[in-house]
């Protein structure tokens, strides 16, 4: 073989190879993307199922349906959470007087225990956590406590729009 046959035949094995690299990161790339991809799928699919599974649990529940109409979207999801966290509420004692029933309420596995008083007339609540007062949000106590006196909608007085 001749210099310059070698050195054409060695030139074509590197552009080959050379190729060959490219065409590795070109497929390491398309894998990367097809990877990516698959993942953004599958997150969407996982939010899609979880807006859906809320939607389903929104309609289902009066109070939330009646506090998306009356909230903004941001009181809206503290007052969500307080409900969710209502429904893990317990009622532990209840002491009936004449116009007021004052009950004392805690988390059915830990404190803190808050003492709600409810006005049989015309229907307010004052809890001792002073979430309503500070927040503007009804608290998972007293949530808890319309939900033990069968109230499903938020009274007008509680009703703010932001
Ligand atoms: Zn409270």
């Amino acid at each position: 073989m001749q210099s310059t046959q070698l050195s054409e035949s060695l030139n074509t094995a590197i552009k080959n190879h050379l190729k060959l690299d490219h065409d590795l990161v070109q497929f390491f790339r398309h894998i990367n993307h097809v990877v990516d991809e698959k993942r953004h799928n599958e997150l969407t699919a996982e939010y899609e199922m979880r807006q859906k599974f809320l939607m389903v649990e929104l309609r289902q529940i009066p109070m939330l349906v009646h506090a998306s109409e009356t909230h903004s979207p941001t009181i809206f999801i503290a007052f969500q959470n307080e409900y969710g966290e209502s429904t893990a509420m317990a009622i532990l004692r209840q002491q009936d007087a004449e116009m007021f029933v004052e009950f004392a309420v805690m988390r059915y596995d830990r404190g803190p225990e808050r003492t709600v008083i409810f006005n049989r007339n015309d229907l307010s609540v004052c809890c001792s956590c002073k979430k309503y007062e500070n927040k503007r949000i009804l608290c998972r106590y007293v949530l808890k406590v319309f939900d033990t006196k069968g109230i499903k909608t938020i009274s007008p007085e509680y009703v703010k729009r932001q």
